[in-house]
């Protein structure tokens, strides 16, 4: 099994060094681990939500480096990337510095307001649900279409908080996981959720039967910001998918798909 979702204190809101989350990964019997911190942020920067730009050089030669030192891991360089609209080819030529194995493409932010930070949680009630739960998904959609992205992270992490639409949106999402099959992205299945307050996986049961019906490929990740995250609460995520007819889970390296685990 594999953990593609992996943080670092390089980010300003992580904890532990690197080499505790290969030991946690180790320790938890997982084939493969990949790091995914935040890449540096090219609008709405804060030192507490993405590390800084000399930052990135490090991070990735101190996965290189962990890479040297357990041979018997598969430890694999990602990185989670915002989409910011207009930024697109800033974006793409950051991203071609670097050797990644996959691209996460997130959306942590409607319009510069960062909706899944505890700090200002308090703009949700100055907001329609419903109209930011659209924004949302036409972000992950624009996100989708834009080709920068190998895999979709928590894929409806606005729920995050609990706030749940009174429209029934069930169109709108289906057009989202059908934008992600026609652009060839993974999404992941996160157990982040599990920690949060909506106290469930990313994404909804709902959703991942979708994600089975379009033959969506899927990555399990933790979104771990401390090592004892790592893999956490995999057991419930594979019990989820295979009741609904998942049998594997996909592996990266240099931005392809090469080979899958069990569930
Ligand atoms: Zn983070
Ligand atoms: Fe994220
Ligand atoms: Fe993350
Ligand atoms: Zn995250």
């Amino acid at each position: 099994m594999l953990d593609y979702h992996i943080h670092t204190k390089l980010c300003g809101h992580a904890n532990g060094e690197m080499e505790e989350y290969v030991q946690k990964a180790l320790a938890a019997s997982l084939q493969e681990m990949g790091f995914a911190d935040h890449l540096p942020m090219l609008k709405w920067a804060h030192p507490d939500y993405a590390m800084p730009f000399e930052k990135l050089h490090n991070y990735v030669q101190q996965v290189h480096h962990l890479q040297r030192e357990y041979p018997n891991l598969q430890i694999k360089l990602g990185i989670e990337a915002d989409y910011y609209s207009g930024e697109e080819q800033a974006t793409r030529e950051l991203l071609e510095q670097y050797p990644f194995d996959y691209v996460y493409g997130s959306i942590h932010f409607i319009d510069g307001w960062a909706f899944d930070d505890p700090v200002r949680i308090k703009e949700w009630e100055t907001r329609d649900v419903n109209e930011v739960y659209e924004q949302y998904y036409r972000l992950v959609q624009h996100a989708a279409k834009s080709k920068l992205f190998d895999i979709i992270g928590h894929f409806d992490l606005v729920k995050k908080f609990g706030h749940r639409p009174t429209k029934d949106l069930s169109g709108l999402v289906e057009e989202t996981v059908r934008c992600c099959k026609e652009h060839g992205l993974a999404v992941e299945i996160s157990t982040a959720g599990l920690r949060k307050p909506v106290k469930e996986i990313y994404p909804s049961k709902q959703i991942m039967r979708l994600l089975h019906r379009y033959n969506i490929p899927i990555v399990l990740g933790s979104d771990a910001h401390s090592p004892e995250e790592v893999a956490g609460r995999f057991h419930e995520a594979r019990h989820a998918l295979k009741a609904l007819g998942f049998t594997k889970v996909v592996a990266f390296k240099q931005r392809k798909i090469v080979s899958t685990y069990p569930l």
